[in-house]
């Protein structure tokens, strides 16, 4: 904190200060003023005190003369002269503390007392004052005079209560309790005006005049109030206690303003850091649409400083005059407080002309005391946002407008739910669902029984049409798992390839014809053998007949050996016809070897013919393959056919054809190699292709055709030289599974 601040924070507690101060000063003063009236009343009650001694001294002084001259002319005998009587009488009068008067001889007898005397006090002695005496609750003395020959005296009893009642003046019992002390100073008599607490200021003066001893006394009254005395000291307390009460609650006041101060600081700095980071223009109007605060971030929007457009009305000179009356209605709409909740939409201009687009949010400005002094409009810049949007907009049409574009049909599926959350043109005509959006989507039925991703054919047999469908998982815009698909309409790639099918089962089967028809001679001689057999039998029968008794037991074995035969010739004929039949492939689990012995079956005229070695090696307990077995009987027969032809020009001799079969993991490997004329290996690949032939009566696609069929087996098939000379082709075959056999129909 700074140095103002700690003595700000001290300032508070100085006006308690002085005001303590203040109040210390005032009660010293007072004190000591009054010491100082004290002593001066203290000297006061003396100079009073002696005034009033001699004023009762005085008084005796003249009673004693009186006394004195009238004992000087006293005359015993003529006691009651009218002279005597009317001095008594004036004595009497003029001193009234005289209460008695009586003359009595030098025995103490009264001879004469004055008549208000009740009693006469015996007098015994020379003369002078005697003792105070009481008297009828009285206090007196009493004062004997002799008379010049010492025969009789004079005696007067003086009351000193009248003494002090006529002696005491006003002004002075009204200021003090006058008493009369004897020698032992107990009072013998006052004079008090009020019963009244003294202040305790006394003083004690010795009478010299007789009566001999009596002291004189005066006490002060305690003044009831006194001004110095006693209301300023409560008013000063009175005073200081305000004071310092209000010292109190100011200090307390100050700490709350001060700790509001520090509050208004912050909040002042906070608002200043919010506005210095504010992006967003603010500006405020007054009730009339005079612009009285503009924020850093809307003067650098427009390009006018808050000063040169404080006092702006309308029109405002950032008002761009093609967006005039949108502008204008805005501001209006605003000074009427007719606010929108989602804000208003304008385009601005800057100084140098440029335009932007705002959103403005209004809202009404409230003074401190809660008045409704204008409006605060809030500016957000939304030219970025407009054009981002425009051109997510015009993306997201060129999206759209090439996904309509393709031929496949593509669909967003929620992965969960199967919600249709996107699809284009093409799936909504295909799938006619232009009012299923949102709804379910019609593909996954097919395929997502399968984890994707899933490439399927699909039929949709409602419209007759195939589709190819790929279904992929991925994520959507919102991070939900989606299938996207894509549906490719197959149906007229699904009939090329069924017409090629068709073809090539058209051309296998004329290639099979074809065979046939070469083996034509061969199979003729197959037949004849059974034909001849059957043609010997019958007349073999026929000369067992046309004896006379013709041997039963003979003819009925020929029938049997003619049943035999005609069977035979009935099985190369059905196999002639499946071998040739035109049929769709069947695959079923089938035995390598049983096709093997059919071929050659079919072979073995040739085989003979040729002269040709056939030898089989094969390893023990080979499984069963999943194959189409007329179509693998084909394969085969090509093989050994062309392998046989190839050997055609070499020594008998040399005619060896080997077929291996071995297995290969899961795979079984065919090999069948022969001795012949070989293949250059650049010719190689070429045998492969559709009529590629050497012969002269070749049609060069037996091999195109075997490869199809074992590749469509799902197999490999190739040519390779023979390490001892000639020609070795190979192919491999899947084994039958346990899955495979389960679908077999
Ligand atoms: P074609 O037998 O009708 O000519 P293929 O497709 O069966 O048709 O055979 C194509 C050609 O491959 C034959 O003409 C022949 O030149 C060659 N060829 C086939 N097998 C052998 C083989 N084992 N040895 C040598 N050449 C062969």
């Amino acid at each position: 904190m700074s140095p103002p601040h700690r003595f700000a924070r001290w300032l508070p507690l100085i006006p308690g200060l002085l005001a303590g101060v203040f109040t210390l000063a005032f009660a010293a003063y007072l004190l000591q003023s009054r010491d100082e009236a004290s002593s001066q009343r203290a000297a006061l009650l003396e100079q009073d005190l002696l005034w009033q001694k001699q004023a009762i001294e005085q008084q005796i002084t003249f009673d004693l003369q009186s006394l004195s001259g009238l004992a000087a002319t006293l005359n015993v005998t003529d006691l009651n002269s009218p002279v005597f009587q009317a001095r008594v009488l004036s004595l009497i009068q003029t001193s009234p503390e005289i209460s008695s008067l009586s003359i009595q001889n030098g025995h103490g007898e009264v001879i004469w007392h004055t008549s208000q005397t009740a009693w006469a006090v015996p007098y015994e002695g020379t003369g002078g004052w005697s003792d105070v005496t009481l008297s009828h609750g009285e206090p007196k003395v009493t004062y004997a005079v002799a008379t010049p020959d010492h025969r009789s005296f004079i005696v007067a009893s003086i009351a000193l209560d009248t003494l002090l009642q006529q002696q005491v003046p006003w002004w002075i019992a009204q200021r003090y309790q006058v008493s009369l002390l004897d020698h032992d100073n107990h009072p013998v008599t006052s004079k008090f005006q009020r019963q009244l607490d003294t202040s305790g200021i006394s003083h004690t003066i010795l009478l010299t005049a007789p009566p001999l001893g009596m002291q004189l006394k005066a006490d002060l009254y305690a003044t009831s109030l006194s001004a110095t005395g006693d209301i300023l000291p409560a008013l000063l307390l009175i005073l200081a206690v305000s004071m310092l009460a209000s010292t109190a609650a100011l200090s307390r006041m100050m700490r709350v303003r001060a700790e509001a101060e520090v509050r208004l600081k912050a909040e002042v700095a906070f608002r200043h850091a919010v506005d210095a980071s504010l992006s967003s223009g603010m500006i405020a109007y007054d009730r009339y649409g005079r612009i009285i605060y503009a924020n850093r971030a809307f003067c650098e929007m427009v390009g006018y400083s808050a000063e040169e457009m404080r006092d702006f009305k309308a029109p405002m000179p950032y008002w761009p005059p093609e967006e005039f009356e949108r502008c204008q209605a805005t501001y209006e709409a605003i000074i009427a407080g007719h606010i929108e909740p989602g804000g208003f939409m304008v385009r601005l201009m800057r100084r140098n002309g440029e335009r932007f687009d705002v959103r403005i949010n209004a809202s009404p400005l409230v003074d401190g005391d809660g008045r409704h002094i204008g409006w605060m409009g809030s500016l957000h810049d939304v030219t970025e946002i407009r054009r981002e949007r425009e051109a997510l907009q015009a993306s997201h049409e060129r999206f759209v407008a090439v996904l309509n574009g393709l031929d496949a049909a593509v669909a967003v599926s929620d992965a969960e739910t199967g919600e249709l959350l996107m699809s284009n043109l093409q799936f909504d005509r295909a799938f006619q669902l232009p009012d299923l959006r949102g709804r379910c989507c019609i593909l996954p039925f097919v395929t997502r029984r399968a984890e994707p991703p899933v490439d399927a054919e699909w039929y949709d047999g409602f419209r007759d049409r195939w589709y190819q469908i790929k279904s992929r998982q991925s994520t959507w815009v919102d991070g939900s798992a989606v299938w996207l698909e894509i549906a490719t309409d197959a149906t007229a790639l699904k009939s090329a390839s069924e017409r090629e099918r068709q073809q090539n089962e058209a051309l296998q089967q004329t290639a099979r014809l074809i065979s046939m028809g070469e083996m034509a001679s061969s199979l003729a001689h197959e037949l004849n053998q059974p034909l001849g057999a059957i043609a010997s039998y019958v007349s073999g029968c026929r000369n067992v007949l046309s004896s006379a008794t013709p041997n039963l037991g003979q003819l009925g074995q020929a029938l049997d050996k003619m049943g035999e035969q005609a069977k035979r010739a009935g099985h190369i004929i059905r196999g002639i016809r499946e071998f040739v039949q035109r049929r769709a492939p069947r695959r079923q689990r089938c035995d390598i070897n049983t096709l093997l012995d059919t071929v050659l079956g079919l072979l073995g005229h040739e085989i003979v013919r040729r002269m040709v070695d056939v030898s089989i090696l094969q390893s023990e307990g080979m499984p069963p393959i999943f194959a189409d077995a007329v179509m693998l009987e084909q394969v085969l027969f090509n093989l050994i056919k062309n392998a046989m032809e190839a050997m055609d020009n070499v020594p008998p001799a040399q005619r060896i054809l080997a077929i291996n079969l071995t297995r290969e993991a899961d795979m079984l490997r065919v090999v069948i190699a022969d001795r012949g004329v070989g293949i250059a290996p650049e010719q190689q690949e070429q045998l492969f292709k559709p009529f590629y032939t050497t012969k002269d009566t070749g049609m060069g696609i037996g091999l195109n055709i075997c490869r199809s069929i074992i590749e469509h087996h799902h197999g490999r098939m190739g040519v390779e030289a023979n390490p001892g000379g000639g020609t070795r082709f190979y192919f491999t075959l899947p084994f039958s599974s346990a899955e495979e056999v389960a679908l077999e129909p």
